[in-house]
């Protein structure tokens, strides 16, 4: 170690949001801004070791001995990876989150920022969202597993909080998508979907282009480097076990038709858009309120949908060969 006096371990460091935290860290750095220059960052991924085995968990803290951790590995997925794996999400991300909290915990680490999704509220609820609801009542029954080992990090929290006095937080993001998202089709989330199919549309010469489901569910996308810098100011400035959600306005929630067309104007793509509705629309819609971050970080501003997709079809044809496929 340097001179550095926080030690901040990133799990799931290799993925969308890990590589954007880290993308944003390294801008600060060229900076020389005077907070991260006290900050040494560890970016970790799964071949550092596997998070549901709780000594390779101990192993990884006890190499880097962190004072911070953003814990962010997880088993992801999109709609249609969740409907068909449940049991394996809930049992892996249970494991990974009582690993990476108690090790935390036996590690004395001042501070652990987890990650909840918007995806894990309750189906029947009132809208918008907030942060008061994440135990409301069952969560949409195609992701059940996730939604339920997700919400068992707010009650590990608030148990360690109360029997520990740790210093043990959440935040919810809603939908994200940027640069390093998952683009297998079998896995991923609707927009990197999106992106990679296109892709393939535009070179195969494609006359109509495929969206699945409907295409009128509604969600609230946010750029991966917008949600890399509230993850950074959270773990700087943000305190309470509360959670915190994380998302763009409600105003700026899009159907899953007009990010389609958003991808379409990106990839310059000129064949016809058509709905296969033999596939699940999944949750119709699942609007958070951004309103305690607003209060909070007043002078945020969010990236531009548009200019966003633009930035990632841009990132996904520069880095096709090294994408995750
Ligand atoms: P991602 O791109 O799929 O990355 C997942 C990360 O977790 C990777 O670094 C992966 O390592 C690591 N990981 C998975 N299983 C592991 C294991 N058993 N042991 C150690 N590491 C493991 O996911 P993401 O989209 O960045 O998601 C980050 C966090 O945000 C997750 O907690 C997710 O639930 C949450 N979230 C995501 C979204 C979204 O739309 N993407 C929305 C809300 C919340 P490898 O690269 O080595 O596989
Ligand atoms: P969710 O936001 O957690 O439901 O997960 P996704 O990011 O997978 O988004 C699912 C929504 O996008 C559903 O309404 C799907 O019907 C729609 N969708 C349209 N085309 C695709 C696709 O190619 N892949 C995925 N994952 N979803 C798609």
């Amino acid at each position: 170690m340097g001179s550095e006096s926080k030690i901040v371990l990133v799990t799931g460091g290799s993925g969308l949001v890990g590589q954007a935290i880290k993308t944003v860290i390294d801008e600060e750095k060229k900076s020389g801004s005077a907070e991260v220059g006290n900050e040494k960052w560890i970016f970790c991924g799964s071949k550092d070791g596997d998070l549901r085995n709780k000594k390779e968990t101990e192993a990884l803290f006890e190499k880097h001995k962190p004072t911070h951790v953003i814990h962010l590995a997880a088993m992801v997925g999109g709609l249609f990876h969740n409907m068909a794996h449940n049991l394996d999400f809930f049992r892996d991300n249970m494991a990974i989150n009582d690993n990476v909290l108690y090790a935390s915990y036996k590690h004395k680490v001042q501070k652990v920022v987890s990650c909840l999704s918007t995806c894990i509220f309750p189906d029947k609820i009132t809208y918008p969202i907030d942060e008061t609801m994440v135990h409301n009542g069952p969560p949409h029954s195609s992701n059940y597993g996730y939604s339920y080992a997700k919400r068992m990090i707010d009650v590990l929290n608030r148990g360690y909080a109360e029997q520990h006095g740790c210093r043990f937080t959440s935040v919810i993001p809603c939908n994200v998508f940027g640069p390093h998202d998952n683009f297998s089709l079998a896995t991923s989330h609707v927009i990197p979907a999106l992106i990679r199919r296109m892709d393939d549309a535009v070179t195969n010469g494609d006359k109509t282009f495929s969206v699945w489901g409907t295409g009128s569910p509604l969600r609230q996308f946010i750029y991966s480097l917008d949600i890399a810098k509230l993850f950074v100011w959270t773990l700087r400035h943000y305190d309470s076990v509360e959670p915190l959600i994380l998302s763009v306005d409600e105003e700026d929630e899009v159907t899953i038709s007009k990010a389609a067309e958003a991808i379409k104007k990106a990839h310059g793509f000129a064949g016809e858009i058509v709905y296969d509705t033999s596939k699940a629309d999944g949750q119709y819609k699942k609007t958070a309120s951004n309103k305690k971050l607003r209060s909070l970080y007043k002078e945020f501003t969010f990236t531009p949908f548009e200019q966003a997709i633009q930035d990632t079809v841009t990132w996904f044809k520069n880095n096709r060969e090294h994408a995750r496929l």
